[in-house]
């Protein structure tokens, strides 16, 4: 079912390819990564305020720090944000000799960890892996066998996470051990059909739904938690990348996309291609989790 659900643009935002978008309740400020470009970038929906850090390598995603800043996964590996100064500092390259791999989709689990996979940067061969990076500032690699590893999310009790390997057309789920982070018995979630796009960034609900963009698919699906179709939102543009949950209620869907790639004629038919896009889903999302360390 194709939903009648408005979608409107919020932020003309001109990106490359934006992605990994985070909502910081303190400061009601939408944050997300322009992984080509390569920023952190920050826009206040009340006030209109708009704020760019720029960095030394391609950033496939964040997280806000509780103690303030972001973590970042930059190509380069994980690495620390500050804000006030601009500064980067790094943490840890858990690939250092895969020279044709790089960080792709990352976020926080509800205990503080910042999960992160990377990806080959040919989408061809099964060369990534999915990382998670604990307060601690350690990695552990937690699966291999990826190709361009993408949206992550966990359900409101804690117990399922959710992971997108682009070229698999499917969304996993695995147990989630909140406790210890471990993950365990990965299956099949929902299978993506061929000609409605690749499965890209996650988010999910307050009721549990999980809603992913379509790279190439002209929308954002919403699964109930048993896997099934709940609804179909369709976008402007081909390449929404990513979503997450904003406003004061928490009730506003934002979706972040993408202009890298397409044709003259694609771009002349989506010019909107890199907005900012907000959807009134009709119900509410969680909290976006900080990284604890
Ligand atoms: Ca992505």
């Amino acid at each position: 079912m194709v939903s009648a659900i408005s979608v409107e643009t919020a932020l003309e935002a001109g990106d490359v390819l934006g992605e990994s978008p985070v909502w910081s309740r303190e400061e009601q400020s939408l944050y997300w990564v322009d992984i080509l470009r390569p920023s952190v970038r920050r826009w206040t929906p009340a006030t209109g305020e708009q704020r760019d850090w720029q960095l030394p390598a391609e950033v496939g995603s964040m997280a806000l720090r509780e103690r303030g800043g972001a973590v970042l996964a930059l190509r380069t590996g994980f690495a620390l944000l500050d804000f006030a100064t601009g500064a980067v500092t790094g943490l840890h390259d858990p690939e250092p000799e895969a020279t044709g791999n790089r960080f792709n989709d990352g976020k926080c689990d509800p205990a503080g960890r910042f999960w992160a996979g990377t990806m080959d940067c040919a989408e061809k061969e099964p060369l990534g892996a999915l990382y998670r990076l604990d307060p601690d500032h350690r990695s552990h690699r937690m699966t291999g066998g990826v190709i361009c590893s993408n949206g992550l999310g966990w359900s409101p009790d804690g117990r399922t996470m959710y992971y997108t390997d682009t070229w698999t057309h499917r969304i996993d789920a695995f147990d989630f051990d909140l406790g210890t982070g471990r993950i365990e018995n990965r299956r099949t979630f929902a299978e993506t059909p061929p000609g409605e796009g690749h499965p890209d960034g996650l988010t999910v609900d307050s009721e549990g739904g999980i809603w992913s963009a379509r790279w190439d698919g002209w929308r954002v699906v919403r699964y109930a938690p048993d896997g099934s179709v709940d609804r179909t939102v369709e976008l402007p543009v081909p390449r929404p990348t990513s979503c997450a949950f904003g406003g004061p209620g928490l009730s506003d869907l934002f979706v972040t996309s993408a202009s890298t790639g397409l044709s003259p004629a694609t771009l002349d038919e989506a010019p909107l291609s890199g907005a900012v896009f907000r959807i009134d889903a009709g119900v509410t999302g969680l909290t976006d989790a900080t990284f604890a360390g």
